[in-house]
């Protein structure tokens, strides 16, 4: 580009960029024909492509610190709806096209529409969506709210989104930030990759709950729903300044989800929300060891809001709002890194937390702490001796940068001791390698001991205790995370009639159904004879969790009373999640005498299909001509059908050959595809595990 004279320093230089351009399918946007017969597979086009699909169809560079304001405007057939950002500004009907190589066939009607993003935002977050979709219209205080989705999904559009006022109203509450945009629309569409924050437009996909499936907790609105519409504040309002703070889009989206959790159901449902992220990192984080801030972290969405909880609990809650708040004002429609962050806290509460974003944030790994105990009865004093052992020993990765994990990570902790005559805590600092603490003034022999009550730090915990400890803690321990230590530690003790027992009444009686359900889990590993009595109480519990775990461990616990019972929870449960685990239980027990439930569930509708996928699993470990036939039937339902055809075929079995072979001329162009795709996947050596 030449420009017509040169320019100088803090010159400002304005261009209008004319361009055209064919869109390659699936690079930026999305674009889908109608299905007819094939259920939400309405004509429709979307962007995409996560954080990086603009540039492939904008004059975009697309990095987060690309703010801008726009206008898009859509010209598509008239029988569709088009959602984008911002607010609508028209939406006009066309005249009567000609025939030409730009336009539409002749006759066809279209209509143009404009949406206007007033205030700056990244460009990665421009979006499009265009389907036949119907508006269900809600309001949180004067910002209007619009779900966009297929007619069908209406009623359950209204369910679903219904949580969106709340939602809103709390992270205002959290953060004493408004929402920041015009208003705020969740449009759902096709195969699509869960949620793109889009601004003040997140698309989503297709996948609304019917009310049955609300028994099983749905994902949708437990987690994206809340995890999208936070993103409207980290991410779009302020966002990170390049890829490698993405931690503060994602961890923080991910953090806000489990406070609103917190703050609607209390502190069980927000330690839940966070032990599942806790498990997640440390299965990422045995896989690849990165840090926090780093570009292409494996753990901004886990670690981040666990970072986010530590931090949380170490300034307080007021505090730590305070520097949220002063976070979000102070990058308002801008962006900001790691040290942004950290000099929020600073300037909210005074404190330089350098330690602490140099060890969770800048460096990798975790704690992994070894503590021993001794008693002394005549001091009255319980030492306990805490190592740290991680070790840094990751090696240079393929991009040449080496992380190191601390070895020594600094915390404070609170560690709780129980007699029988009363129980002392203790803050400590944790700050050494090796340290050494006594807890003093007990009046008796310890029975209990709680290494960081609040689950203050993130870590690993190696700590060999008493079974009698393990089990009062467990029923006397309030911390979500703590019980799940415990369960774990007792789960390994099948020969211990006590951690039987522990486990047996956490099973029935724990106020909190992720408790209960850990507890019957465990206790598959135990003999039948003493387990079964307390997994069979459990297909009687009120949380679809519990029982689906129940049925799982009856599965494997084995026996015609555990059939017995699996088989009455296939016939009768009411959660879809809870029968598909039954169908797997019962044809794992007995492949033969479970073939007319496999054949039933072949064809039971559920949502996302849970109980059709379980049967087509079990057909395709103990296939048989008449599962053969049934999956033939279901070909035209989902992908995976064909995919057990073709591996079954390819083992030699003539009636799958046949099955797939007629559909390779299917009527159905879905079922065409997928035939083809799985004979192609078959030849490549893809076998279906
Ligand atoms: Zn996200």
């Amino acid at each position: 580009m030449r420009l017509a004279k040169p320019a100088g320093f803090r010159d400002t230089v304005r261009f209008t960029i004319n361009y055209h351009g064919r869109i390659t399918q699936g690079r930026g946007l999305y674009f889908f024909p109608a299905e007819p017969g094939r259920p939400r597979h309405h004509q429709q086009v979307y962007s995409g492509g996560g954080t990086d699909g603009n540039p492939n169809w904008i004059p975009t560079y697309g990095a987060p610190n690309d703010k801008a304001t726009w206008d898009l405007i859509a010209r598509v057939p008239a029988g569709l709806t088009v959602v984008s950002n911002g607010r609508l500004v028209s939406d006009k009907v066309d005249p009567p096209a000609r025939r030409s190589r730009a336009s539409p066939p002749a006759g066809s009607r279209t209509h143009t529409v404009h949406w206007r993003q007033e205030r700056p935002a990244s460009t990665y977050l421009i979006s499009l969506a265009a389907a036949p979709f119907k508006k269900v219209s809600d309001r949180w205080r004067d910002v209007p709210l619009d779900y966009y989705v297929y007619p069908e999904d209406v009623a359950r559009a209204r369910r679903l989104f219904g949580v969106t006022p709340d939602m809103m109203e709390t992270f205002t509450r959290l953060t004493g930030v408004k929402y920041p945009w015009d208003g705020y629309s969740q449009t759902t569409v096709t195969d699509f990759i869960g949620g793109m924050e889009n601004v003040g437009a997140t698309t989503l996909v297709d996948w609304l709950p019917d009310a049955q499936a609300y028994r099983d907790r749905p994902w949708y609105r437990h987690s994206l729903i809340p995890h999208e519409l936070a993103h409207q504040w980290f991410g779009n309002l302020v966002t990170a300044e390049n890829w490698s703070n993405y931690w503060l889009n994602e961890g923080m989206a991910e953090f806000m989800a489990g406070q609103y959790w917190g703050f609607r159901n209390g502190p069980h449902a927000e330690d839940d929300f966070y032990l599942d992220e806790y498990r997640r990192f440390l299965a990422s984080d045995s896989r690849r060891r990165v840090p926090l801030a780093s570009f292409n972290s494996n753990n901004v969405y886990t670690k981040g809001a666990l970072v986010m909880r530590m931090l949380k609990q170490h300034l307080g809650p007021e505090p730590f709002w305070a520097s949220i708040n002063r976070y979000l004002t102070r990058h308002s429609f801008g962006n900001a890194n790691s040290d942004d962050l950290r000099r929020a806290v600073l300037h909210a509460t005074g404190q330089n937390l350098d330690w602490f974003w140099d060890q969770w944030v800048y460096n990798a790994g975790y704690p992994e702490l070894a503590v021993s105990p001794e008693y002394d009865s005549v001091a009255a004093t319980l030492t306990l001796t805490v190592r740290q052992t991680q070790l840094d020993v990751a090696p240079a990765d393929s991009a040449g940068p080496r992380f190191s994990t601390p070895s020594v990570f600094q915390g404070r902790i609170l560690v709780r001791v129980g007699t029988s005559s009363g129980e002392v805590r203790k803050q400590v600092r944790l700050d050494r390698r090796e340290q050494v603490i006594r807890v003093e003034g007990l009046r008796s022999e310890p029975n209990m001991v709680v290494f960081d009550e609040n689950n203050a730090m993130l870590k690993v915990l190696t700590f060999e205790q008493p079974t009698r400890w393990l089990a009062h803690q467990l029923s006397r321990d309030s911390n979500l995370w703590n019980r799940s230590w415990v369960i774990d530690q007792l789960a390994r003790r099948s020969g211990d009639t006590l951690a039987a027992s522990a486990l047996s009444r956490a099973a029935r009686s724990a106020d909190y159904y992720l408790t209960r359900a850990q507890a019957v889990a465990a206790l598959r590993g135990f003999p039948a004879g003493i387990a079964l009595p307390a997994v069979e109480a459990s297909l009687r519990d009120s949380s679809a969790a519990v029982r689906e775990t129940a049925v799982t461990t009856l599965g494997l616990l084995g026996g015609a009373r555990a059939q017995a019972a699996v088989r009455e929870a296939w016939k009768r449960d009411s959660s879809y999640e809870v029968r598909a685990s039954a169908l797997t239980a019962l044809a794992r027990l007995d492949s033969v005498a479970s073939r007319p439930q496999v054949l039933a569930a072949l064809s039971t509708p559920s949502y996302r299909d849970v109980i059709q996928t379980a049967a087509i699993g079990a057909a395709a470990r103990a296939p048989d001509s008449t599962l053969i036939d049934g999956l033939e039937k279901i070909i035209g339902e989902q992908k995976l059908p064909s995919l057990v055809l073709a591996t079954l075929a390819s083992r030699g079995d003539t009636q799958a050959l046949a099955a797939l072979v007629r559909h390779r001329d299917d009527s159905r162009s879905w079922v065409r595809r997928w035939v083809l795709d799985a004979i192609e996947e078959q030849l490549q050596g893809k076998d279906l595990e």
